[in-house]
């Protein structure tokens, strides 16, 4: 495994819609082990192949209950509301409240590329969709109510 680069906001590379995963290839799989890494790495919940220059349909969560890899993930369905402060590793110290369904149902393919579906709702939905929205080229700052902010970090 190998630690890759997190593009920061301003890359182009995270303004763009990602290609879909046709098949497991060893490269997949490296890029999978790396992303986890990297995500552990620099303390985040979730991770997105654009953000480290992949333009491929794959995304890395863990919210704490281990890792959850999402291949070519699409949402089902969604429901209810949250409002809350969400951050992102490509725009790293900062935070800004964004809306988001409290309840979300996707379908994705595993890293054996098994279809699977998962349910998430608070912080899992909140992850689900903004890694999503990577996928798309988007970022959590063009949903941004009331502004962006700077966070402390954390005491050790
Ligand atoms: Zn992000």
């Amino acid at each position: 495994m190998a630690l890759r680069t997190i593009r920061l906001q301003g890359d182009p590379v995270l303004t763009k819609k990602c290609r879909e995963i046709e098949s497991l290839t060893p490269k997949i799989s490296q890029l999978i082990d790396d992303m986890l890494e990297t995500m552990y790495e620099a303390e985040g919940v979730g991770l997105a192949g654009p953000q480290v220059g992949v333009l491929r349909r794959v995304v890395v969560i863990d919210i704490g209950d281990g890792p959850l890899v999402m291949i070519n993930p699409v949402l089902l369905e969604s429901d209810g509301e949250q409002s809350g402060d969400e951050g992102c590793l490509s725009l790293p110290g900062k935070a800004g409240v964004v809306t988001r369904p409290n309840y979300v149902k996707a379908r994705a393919y595993n890293r054996y590329m098994e279809e699977f579906e998962v349910e998430g709702t608070e912080l899992l939905a909140r992850a689900i969709c903004h890694e999503l929205d990577h996928l798309e080229g988007h970022m959590y700052t063009e949903k941004v109510e009331g502004g962006i902010h700077d966070v402390q970090p954390e005491e050790e």
